[in-house]
Formats: C-alpha cells, sequence, structure tokens
C-alpha cells in the first residue's frame, strides 16, 4: 500500500509516492536527451503530475495515463485489510487524487486506461499479504469518469471522447480509431445512457471475476451499445457473444 499515516497506523509496509516519481522523472530526462516519445501508464501521484507538467512545458514527448481507481479511491480503503484495494500502484491520498482529477481536467495527464485485472476469488479472499495486485475496472471505468469529472463539471462529454477514444488510439497509432463522426468513417462507436445510476454487483458483472473495489456503490451511466468497425459488441447492455457477431454481420 502508499507509505504514509494510514500505512503507518495499520502497521502495513508502504510504497513510497517517490518510488513512482523517480522513475518517472528519470524516464523523463532519458526521453529528453534522446529525442523519443514516452508514454507513463497508471500514474498516481502529484508529484508524478508536477514531473509530467514540467516535462511538457519543456517539449519533452510525453504522455500520462491515469486509471479510474485512482480518480475516486484513496489509500483508507485499505483500513478494511482487503486485498480488494491492493493495486500496483498503490491507492494512495486524498490530495493525489485531487491533482490526478486536475491533470486529467487540463490535459497534463492525456488518457484514462482501464488498468482491468480480473482475479479469481482465492487471490482476493485472503490476508493483504498475500493478496494479488489489481482490480477489475472495465465495466465501471466509463460511470467513475462521469461521477468524478463529468458531473462535478470538471470535464465535458467531449473530453471524454478524447480521453477515452481519440488520444489512446493517437498514442497507439491506431489510425482507424479514436476518428470523428463522418460518412464513409469506420463505425466505432459507444451509445451511452447516462441518466443510469446503478448500484454495482460484482455477481451481475460481465467480467467472470469479482474483484470490483465499488461493490455497493451507487454509480452513474451505463453503457447500451458499442460498435468495432460496423459491428455490434455490446447490444441493450449487454456483450454479443463471437456466434451472434457472425448473425449480426
Ligand atoms: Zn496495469
Amino acid at each position: 500500500m502508499h507509505e504514509g499515516r494510514v500505512s503507518a497506523e495499520l502497521g502495513l509496509a508502504g510504497w513510497p509516492a517517490v518510488a513512482e516519481e523517480s522513475i518517472i522523472a528519470r524516464d523523463v530526462l532519458l526521453a529528453g536527451h534522446v529525442g523519443s516519445r514516452l508514454h507513463v501508464c497508471h500514474l498516481s501521484t502529484a508529484g508524478s503530475v508536477e514531473i509530467i507538467r514540467w516535462a511538457k512545458a519543456r517539449g519533452i514527448d510525453v504522455t500520462a495515463e491515469a486509471t479510474p481507481h485512482h480518480l475516486l479511491l484513496t489509500d483508507e480503503k485499505a483500513r478494511t485489510y482487503s486485498p480488494l484495494y491492493k493495486v500496483n500502484p498503490p491507492l494512495r491520498t486524498a490530495a493525489d487524487v485531487e491533482a490526478v482529477r486536475q491533470a486529467l481536467a487540463d490535459g497534463t495527464i492525456d488518457v484514462v486506461g482501464t488498468d482491468h485485472a480480473p482475479h479469481p476469488r482465492e487471490s482476493k479472499d485472503c490476508e493483504w499479504q498475500a493478496g494479488a495486485f489489481g482490480m477489475t475496472g472495465l465495466e465501471t471505468a466509463l460511470p467513475i469518469i462521469i461521477a468524478t469529472m463529468v458531473e462535478p463539471g470538471r470535464m465535458t462529454w467531449r473530453d471524454v471522447a478524447r480521453v477515452l477514444s481519440e488520444t489512446p488510439a493517437r498514442i497507439g497509432r491506431l489510425s482507424d480509431q479514436g476518428r470523428p463522426l463522418a460518412v464513409g468513417e469506420s463505425a466505432n462507436l459507444t451509445v451511452v445512457d447516462p441518466d443510469v445510476r446503478r448500484v454495482v454487483d460484482p455477481d451481475s458483472q460481465w467480467t467472470r471475476s469479482t474483484n470490483t473495489p465499488y461493490a455497493g456503490m451507487e454509480l452513474p451511466g451505463q453503457v447500451r451499445a458499442t460498435f468495432l468497425h460496423g459491428r455490434p459488441t455490446v447490444l441493450a447492455g449487454r456483450p454479443i457473444e463471437q456466434t451472434e457477431q457472425k448473425e449480426h454481420a
């Protein structure tokens, strides 16, 4: 877990923020030195945000990503001693969460990546030290971005498309994805109902794993349909099986 007041109180071994920040600082400097591009995954601390901001201001070709859980959850969750909240990098402080939200809003952080990490029950139904790192995040990513960024007025829906689709496609050099809606474009679409509010139930998610840290939380928004290259992959909020996909084609 994150090294700080909570880890000291709990007696759990902590990982300090500087462990993450010193690596990002090193890599940013090296990328600047050799003129290569650098993409930083799962940035989680206020200090990391400052380093990325500094690097971009200097013209270093760096992009950064944060996860939904680092936009919402803090190290206070470790007080449960449940490995559901054990993840790498660890959940940080409320000040770090605020810095990550701010950076996503102002473009210092370019994209959100789910860091979806499904695990079998036995990997999480154990003591903290033995628990596996990671949490599921795919089905809750959009609801968390709506709750933390859109509803408080920090990002528009246009920004959501930018951080979840357009910029990830650009960074990954996926030339046929993350493109605007237009005649003749490949139909890669997500249809969202923003008004639905649902309580997260680990047993009714589509993933077979139950290691969601959001169980019991009411979150806004639901993906109703997705299309990849013109073919439906989710319809009426339900994933389409491969065989059904052929029928639709
Ligand atoms: Zn990861």
